[in-house]
């Protein structure tokens, strides 16, 4: 069983391995554990967060 996740990098369709200890992808070359990947996904929430925030009235 393959999981699909977003690839932070590329934004094409990344990989995560049947244990869920990697997410890889094919488009760019990502490889990180799982861990990293949650990081990475929650740092691109919070710039998008700060984003959002900076066009508020
Ligand atoms: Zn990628």
């Amino acid at each position: 069983m393959v999981l699909e996740a977003k690839c932070p990098q590329c934004d094409k369709r990344a990989e995560a391995n049947d244990d869920m200890t990697r997410v890889e992808c094919k488009y760019c070359g990502l490889d990180l554990s799982y861990d990293e990947y949650i990081e990475v996904m929650k740092g691109r929430a919070v710039t998008m967060a700060d984003d959002f925030q900076i066009n508020l009235p």
